[in-house]
């Protein structure tokens, strides 16, 4: 399969001001540093990682929702291929058909004072490029909504008339209207009860093999990851610090802050102790990283080695890295629960 999108080396830095009327810029936030992988077209990766490790800022930089301070961002499109990190407004605009993002919370990213029909024909209608009459506009969100799970009758109504799972369908019938290549769905089931989760992880599925859309799915929930995902990244500290095939990273992590994450992956026994490994000290401020390996001062393995000498990442086995300076010697400890699971409830 060739690559949708191509990162390289993206880093993402924001500016560490003083209060205050001068508000004097005394430092600098890596929320993302140096950070490369790539997606293959029809695949979903999944990044995952504690809250503040960089997740949503990667997808929002990929998407030119932040300004990404170094590095490349390419998407090879059917038109070509795009350096999405060098387009300029009007460009970037015309781009972004073949990029788009499903939000956490369908609550707050739908406009309470459209018509549904209204906020899924939005993007159609901003389009500067190939114009339709309004019968083609009505005619594309019919099919998109249906394809989403919703009727036509719906189209009519307002957001509040919906079920969170119901308007999670809108936003991503909004998401899909244009025909994007990448999706970078951010959290998509998070703020919803459980018995919708699993309704909407198999809409995106079905819409996926459909539609052959590429997903980069950023989420906590572990066991929604190991569902959808046919490769994982674990993100720390703005850092990808594993990548992998989905069954490598779950049952045989490479790095000892990957194997803390998997820890907590609950046993599918709900009279089974959860025994998640607990990680030491507090996660260190992103504005002033420790020195050499950023996981040294939480983990059991560090060595004077990691203090001083950033890991890189090397290749374990075939696609399968991990940036820690013995991934090769530690013999870490896997997500287990799924394992017992049965191997069916990861993917592929
Ligand atoms: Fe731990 Fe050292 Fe590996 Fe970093 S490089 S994860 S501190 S063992």
């Amino acid at each position: 399969m060739s690559d949708l999108l191509k990162v390289t080396n993206l880093s993402v830095h924001f500016p560490v001001r003083t209060r205050g009327v001068w508000r004097k810029t005394v430092g600098r936030l890596v929320a993302v540093d140096n950070v490369s992988f790539s997606i293959a077209r029809g695949e979903t990766l999944g990044l995952v990682g504690e809250s503040g490790s960089g997740k949503t800022t990667l997808g929002l930089a990929i998407l030119r929702g932040t300004q990404p301070t170094s590095g490349q961002v390419e998407l090879t499109a059917a038109t070509g291929t795009i350096d999405v990190t060098k387009l300029d407004k009007q460009a970037l605009r015309d781009a972004r058909q073949h990029f788009q993002m499903i939000f956490q919370d369908p609550y707050s990213s739908l406009n309470a004072r459209m018509t549904v029909r209204d906020i899924i024909a939005e993007p159609l209608i901003a389009r500067r490029t190939q114009k339709l009459d309004r019968k083609a506009i009505d005619q594309r969100v019919i099919e998109i909504a249906e394809q989403c799970g919703l009727n036509r009758e719906q189209l009519r109504r307002y957001p509040h008339a919906f079920s969170g799972g119901q308007r999670q369908r809108i936003a991503i019938a909004r998401a899909l209207v244009l025909h994007p290549d990448l999706v970078v769905c951010d959290e998509p089931t998070s703020s919803l009860d459980v018995s919708i989760q699993a309704q909407i992880l198999n809409l995106l599925a079905e819409l996926q093999e459909s539609l052959g859309l590429t997903y980069l799915f950023i989420a906590h929930d572990l066991a929604a990851v190991a569902y959808v995902c046919d490769r994982v990244a674990v993100m720390y500290l703005g850092q990808i610090v594993e990548i992998g095939a989905t069954r490598d990273v779950y049952f045989t992590p490479r790095h000892p802050y990957t194997e803390a994450l998997m820890s907590s992956v609950p046993e599918p026994d709900p009279s089974a102790p959860l025994q998640p490994m607990l990680l030491q000290g507090e996660r260190p401020d992103p504005a002033n990283p420790p020195s050499g390996c950023r996981f040294r001062t939480r983990c059991r393995y560090a060595t004077e080695l990691c203090a001083t000498t950033p890991p890189v990442p090397v290749e374990i086995e075939p696609n399968h890295f991990a940036a820690c300076h013995y991934a090769k010697e530690l013999s870490l400890k896997g997500a287990l629960a799924l394992r017992n699971a049965g191997q069916d409830k990861v993917a592929e």
